[in-house]
């Protein structure tokens, strides 16, 4: 059984880095070749153009919008334009939109207008079941628009550096840890503010709330819903070590950062020479000397291959199919699906899930954590910088979607997780990341090592 290791390297998770890194070298081939070769799992449908930030904007004194954010390069009229931030920053490849069922049912080998359709069954990347679940840990694509998105490709935006950076960032990443602050007497905190304000406000609730009464009110919600936020700016976000939820809920959020740090880092743009290359100091000032942050990263992957575990059986039962009206897709794709899903199961349960929301307040906290959890999702609306909002949104939903997969589905019922298309294809493209991440941070260990003249 999984104990807790207070002092283990993956902490709360029963998993040292060797073990997770022996692991990682089964499973990460099966992983790319899932994510990199089947049309399913490299097509994310997203609504990235029509949704706004819900939490601030420009009237009140922060900068939430690409104009301000993605200009954060010192002197970028001396970069050659193809390497400036705006433009490291944009989608490549088309965009197909969503063709809508009525269409699609009329017609379903239409190619999808935008060229998404060229070569691809379109069967293997439209997906409508897109209806909100109270089980949901992120927020659907569509829950604020009529527009059902658009599909964009994977291969063709890879996560990596970008430019974006500055207040606009920071003051996601700050917005996203500040959601840690988990409190007691969690709902509701409006009695400050004389007026009817949920925890987990809808976006829009809280946009009402934002416009009724202004500036003053949003400072008062910081200090209502954040106070104490433990931010301390020398040695980053630090939290308390109350309870396993918060704690997790914290590494959970510091191991993406560790993770998009990783990838901005290993396939960083060198502005003066125009190369991409792995820039070994921007690894060391944000992750060689933080182990804290690395080790939230290993946790992350220690969670998700849990998750992926988890769901392996379901996804190998006729419940899912992978492409619909091309049963040889269909059978290639859940081929490599099982691969993966095989492999993650491979290692004794490396992360107990039964562990979390059971003593204590444990129980109380379970919504707060999912709503918190919610509100990153919508925070991704806030990223200014259209490539990193795509992989934003699609790792958190990852996240979302491992974290609905352990707390939702009951170990032992026979209950099936249904899962949304594009949750699955974010849990395994977050999966990748992850998997990635370890990968690049083994070779950024030899560099250091090397440059230190241990090899
Ligand atoms: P930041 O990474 O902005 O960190 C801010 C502060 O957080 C740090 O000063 C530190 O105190 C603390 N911190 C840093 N890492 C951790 C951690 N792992 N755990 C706990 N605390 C930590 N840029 C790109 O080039 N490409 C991308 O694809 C990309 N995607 C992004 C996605 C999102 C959702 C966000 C919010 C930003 C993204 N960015 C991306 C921007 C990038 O993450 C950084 O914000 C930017 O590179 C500036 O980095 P920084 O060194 O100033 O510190």
């Amino acid at each position: 059984e999984c104990a807790i290791y207070p002092k283990a390297i993956v902490q709360d998770a029963c998993a040292s880095y060797a073990t997770l890194e022996k692991l990682n070298s089964r499973v990460k081939p099966a992983l790319d070749d899932l994510t990199r070769a089947t049309d399913y799992f490299s097509h994310y449908r997203l609504n990235l153009f029509n949704k706004k930030c819900p939490f601030w904007n420009d009237e009140n004194g922060f900068c939430g919008n690409i104009g301000c954010a993605v200009e954060t390069l010192d002197n970028e009229e001396d970069i050659p334009e193809v390497w400036r931030a705006k433009e490291l920053g944009k989608l490549e490849g088309p965009l197909a939109k969503h063709p809508g069922r009525n269409e699609q049912e009329k017609n379903p080998r239409r190619p999808l207008h935008g060229g998404l359709g060229e070569g691809v069954g379109e069967s293997c990347v439209v997906d409508y079941d897109d209806e909100c679940d109270e089980r949901d840990y992120c927020v659907p694509e569509d829950e604020s628009s009529a527009s059902k998105g658009d599909y964009v490709s994977l291969l063709r935006n890879p996560e990596r550096f970008t430019g974006y950076g500055g207040e606009g960032a920071k003051q996601v990443w700050d917005a996203i840890y500040r959601e840690n602050c988990f409190q007691k007497s969690s709902f509701p905190h409006s009695a400050d503010l004389g007026m009817s304000l949920n925890y987990n406000p809808a976006a829009q609730d809280f946009k009402q709330v934002m416009n009724a009464a202004g500036r003053q009110a949003q400072l008062q919600v910081q200090r209502v819903h954040h106070p104490n936020t433990p931010f301390v700016a020398s040695t980053g976000y630090e939290v308390d070590d109350e309870c396993l939820e918060k704690r997790v809920f914290y590494r959970v959020m510091s191991g993406m950062h560790a993770s998009i740090s990783t990838h901005i880092c290993w396939d960083f743009l060198n502005q003066s020479t125009g190369l991409w290359q792995p820039n070994v100091q921007c690894y060391k000032d944000r992750l060689h000397v933080h182990p804290d942050r690395i080790s939230n990263l290993y946790f992350n992957y220690a969670l998700i291959t849990r998750a992926v575990a988890k769901l392996g059986p379901f996804l190998r039962g006729p419940d899912y199919t992978f492409c619909i009206g091309d049963p040889s897709e269909d059978m290639a794709t859940r081929a490599k699906v099982d691969e993966v899903t095989k492999n993650a199961g491979s290692v004794p349960q490396i992360f107990d899930e039964r562990l979390m929301f059971a003593n204590g307040e444990g129980p109380s906290l379970k919504e707060d954590f999912r709503n918190r959890f919610r509100n990153v999702s919508r925070l991704m609306d806030c990223v200014g910088c259209d490539k990193c909002r795509l992989w934003g949104k699609i790792q958190t939903n990852g996240y979302g979607t491992a974290l609905k997969v352990l707390f939702e589905f009951d170990n032992n019922s026979d209950q099936i997780p249904v899962l949304k298309r594009t949750e699955l294809v974010a849990l395994f493209n977050t999966y990748a990341r992850l998997s990635e991440s370890m990968r690049a941070i083994g070779e950024f260990r030899e560099m250091v090592a090397a440059e230190n003249g241990e090899t």
